[in-house]
């Protein structure tokens, strides 16, 4: 999944110079998760900051994890 606004802070804390992600934030807003306020330049912001980000590698994939692990947490 594209970083939420809690992993955007963590990136930057931690250090990180590169992201890879799967599922767009439609994708997981689409199987129910809610994942808060988040700066629409974020990308931006990650590459001005000397961070590459790689978008929506096995995207239709990532999107069968995402929904898996909703179904199994919303089964508890
Ligand atoms: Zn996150």
């Amino acid at each position: 999944m594209e970083p939420c606004c809690q992993c955007l802070g963590v990136l930057l804390w931690a250090g990180v110079t590169s992201v890879v992600f799967g599922a767009r934030l439609e994708d997981a807003q689409a199987i129910g998760f809610n994942e808060g306020p988040r700066s629409l330049h974020w990308e931006k912001e990650l590459k001005q900051r000397g961070i590459s980000v790689t978008r929506e590698v096995m995207r239709p994939q990532a999107v069968e994890v995402l929904q898996s692990y909703f179904a199994l947490i919303c089964l508890r």
